[in-house]
């Protein structure tokens, strides 16, 4: 270290002041660095696998947040008790606090960070825009003096022209926030601004800002050292956003040129040394590239910390940017110049949430029963997918902290390829127990309009009506189903029953197996209930599925863990098959389908060549015996009731006569072609 300032003390142990992925993220590169890593957790958190990973792992509080990751003397307090020399924070919970900061200062521990005073300098969006207007940084046509009179807002709103963004010089998260669409609304969405911005914020004051209809979301990453040295990492498009939140982000940008590039990068390094930055920071830029727009881009914040979505520039540079930031905490020169660094191929991020897109994103929580990914199964390169993930199977989401629970990062030779492994590694993920938005981002990445690269930061809600609507079911999702779903009751069925097998006594049995299927959220709607009817001969024989007057062979194979091989008139098709109750789950890299057992039914041909056994037409469970045996019955009473997928099945007399026998108790399963009773016919 030969460039080390005399500012700084070396350390050999790292505190992560943070949970989930992004502390299992920055603890691999500061053991691989040789440090010795320290995690902090909250009593909701004490088995997490940050915790678990960590070297030593120090209690915080109890869940809140604000008890436990956000409190300063705690965090402090670990540090000391471990001996800690600095502490990287993340992202979120302390990482832009300025009073943590100048408490670490304080306390002799390197803070892996900027300056409190580089932070304090982009806290305020006015404050920031004035300097930023100073270093040359081109910002959106606009109002952000300190004259809050409202009669002169209103006037520089006309000058602006409509519509115009309204946002609090204190805000942060979208808070205090509104377009105004005409002169005529502009008191009253004023009035609601400061309103909410009081209440949030504790200060009124406004800026005013053109509003863009159509802007992409394009931010640089920039990293600046403590010895004047500042470069770009080049920068990543987040335009897929979900109210102000990202969802799938990539880089490089699409439709970028190289001119732009280095015009937007010298940019952010001139607006990362206007506030004498140090450390990882992102700039970001609304770009303009609607009609008549060239690609002018306008700052818009810049945040003081490393990003979520920073593995996207870490696949596309060749650079660990943890690493980076612990370079430079330790008073290292940047380890490369801006001529040093290139960009190869294309990569994306998408971030799995535990939540429900189909309850408006509401937070989902519960003990995962798996998460796993197979990419050997997927055909997936190691080298071109990265899960970085704070949980593993077992682990628990609770509703404490955000819902964010992995990212999915690819890298392809360029965006097509890039696409395209993001949809197989999204499909290969296989998350059980919490409700993901897993589907929906397969929605997103195969969506046509996103192949296409029309990016803006309206884009969830203009291609709304897609990527919400009614699925529409292939004959192919049907017949799938039905196979999956008997094929599962097969093996639950063959897993624990003592019972050999007789393939012959099937022969004897031509039963019709009738499956009633239909959209999981749309149960109670008669008229979108499809039947798939299927016969086989025997139980090796292919069925012969009918659906809606077509007929098909099928047949299915189980591969490794959850895939299974569907093959149709002699197209095989390779998914990710379970059942989760009465929902057949099929996910393959277009996307997932779900398809809900309504009924099962098991139609009795008759041709029973002896009417003196009563085969099961169906792997199940006997769920009762409603007769004793040698009691008299007539055709068609009820003898016997099984269960299958939840659903019931009914076993009637084929005749006058009485049950001699029953084979099988209420409780046991019972596989297809079983003989369940003997029964004699009257004479
Ligand atoms: P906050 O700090 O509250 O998150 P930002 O200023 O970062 O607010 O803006 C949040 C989001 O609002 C941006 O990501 C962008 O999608 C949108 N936005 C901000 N300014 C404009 C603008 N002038 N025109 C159009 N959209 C904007």
């Amino acid at each position: 270290m030969s460039q080390t300032d005399s500012r700084i003390t070396p350390f050999d142990t790292l505190l992560v002041a943070n949970r989930g992925e992004i502390a299992c993220r920055v603890m691999r590169t500061a053991r691989a660095m040789g440090l010795r890593t320290v995690a902090v957790y909250s009593d909701a958190d004490a088995d997490a696998r940050h915790v678990r990973e960590a070297d030593e792992a120090v209690r915080l509080g109890p869940p809140a947040a604000r008890e436990s990751y956000l409190n300063i003397e705690a965090v402090v307090e670990a540090a000391k008790r471990t001996g800690a020399g600095a502490i990287h924070p993340g992202y979120g919970f302390l990482s832009e606090n300025g009073a943590f900061v100048e408490a670490l200062e304080a306390a002799g521990i390197t803070f892996v960070g900027p300056p409190a005073s580089a932070i304090a300098a982009m806290g305020d969006k006015s404050a920031a825009k004035a300097r930023m207007a100073n270093a040359g940084v081109p910002l959106v046509p606009g109002y952000h003096s300190d004259d809050q009179d409202d009669a002169l807002l209103r006037r520089e709103a006309d000058k602006i022209g409509y519509p115009v963004l309204l946002k609090a010089s204190a805000g942060g998260g979208g808070k205090g926030m509104r377009v105004v669409e005409s002169g005529e609304n502009f008191q009253a969405a004023l009035d609601g601004c400061r309103r909410e911005s009081q209440a949030a914020f504790g200060d009124t004051r406004m800026l005013i800002e053109k509003y863009l209809t159509q802007p992409r979301h394009v931010e640089v990453q920039v990293f600046c050292d403590s010895h004047g040295n500042g470069v770009y990492l080049f920068e990543r498009d987040c335009s897929v956003q979900r109210r102000h939140q990202k969802v799938l982000e990539e880089a490089p940008a699409p439709g970028m040129t190289a001119e732009l590039r280095r015009e937007m990068g010298e940019a952010a390094v001139r607006a990362a040394k206007e506030i004498g930055y140090v450390g990882a920071g992102t700039v970001e830029f609304l770009l303009d590239f609607s009609q008549g727009q060239d690609g002018s881009f306008y700052f818009m914040e810049m945040n003081t910390r490393l990003q979520v979505e920073h593995p996207v520039t870490e696949m596309i540079t060749g650079q660990d940017l943890v690493e980076w930031q612990l370079r430079v905490a330790m008073g290292e020169a940047l380890p490369l110049t801006q001529e040093a660094l290139t960009i190869t191929g294309h990569s994306f991020e998408a971030r799995l949430y535990a939540e429900d897109p189909e309850q408006d994103f509401l937070p989902a929580t519960g003990k995962l029963e798996r998460f796993a990914m197979d990419l050997e199964g997927a055909g997936l390169d190691p080298e071109r997918v990265r899960l970085d993930s704070g949980v593993d199977t077992g682990d628990v989401v609770s509703m404490h902290y955000d819902p964010m629970l992995a990212k999915l990062i690819v890298h392809g030779d360029d965006r097509d390829q890039a696409l395209s492994t993001l949809n197989r590694a999204l499909a290969a993920l296989d998350v059980q127990g919490v409700v993901t938005n897993r589907a929906f981002l397969q929605r997103l990445a195969t969506h046509p309009a996103f192949k296409a690269c029309e990016l803006d930061t309206r884009f969830i809600e203009k291609n709304e009506a897609t990527l919400f609507a009614p699925k529409q079911y292939t004959t192919e999702a049907y017949a799938g189903a039905a196979l999956i779903g008997l094929n599962q009751l097969a093996r639950e069925c063959e897993s624990d029953s003592p019972w050999d097998r007789h393939d012959g006594f099937r022969l004897n049995a031509p039963h019709t197996i009738r499956i009633s299927l239909c959209d999981p959220a749309n149960v109670q709607d008669e008229a979108s209930v499809v039947v798939v009817e299927g016969i086989r001969a025997s139980g090796a024989d292919p069925w012969d599925l009918t659906i809606g007057g077509e007929t098909l062979t099928a047949r299915l194979q189980h591969l490794e863990g959850d895939a299974v091989a569907v093959t149709l008139n002699g197209h095989r098709r390779r998914l990710q098959a379970r059942r989760d109750g009465n929902v057949v789950v099929m996910v393959d890299p277009r996307g997932e389908t779900r398809l809900f057992w309504r009924r099962i039914d098991a139609i009795d041909h008759g041709h029973h060549e002896a009417e003196s056994t009563l085969t099961a037409p169906m792997h199940g469970t006997v769920v009762a015996l409603l007769v004793e045996a040698g009691q008299k019955v007539e055709k068609g009473m009820p003898l016997m009731v099984m269960e299958a997928m939840k659903m019931e099945h009914t076993m009637t007399a084929p005749a006058d006569g009485h049950v001699e026998s029953f084979h099988f108790n209420a409780g046991d399963t019972v596989g297809q072609g079983d003989v369940l009773l003997e029964f004699a016919p009257a004479e």
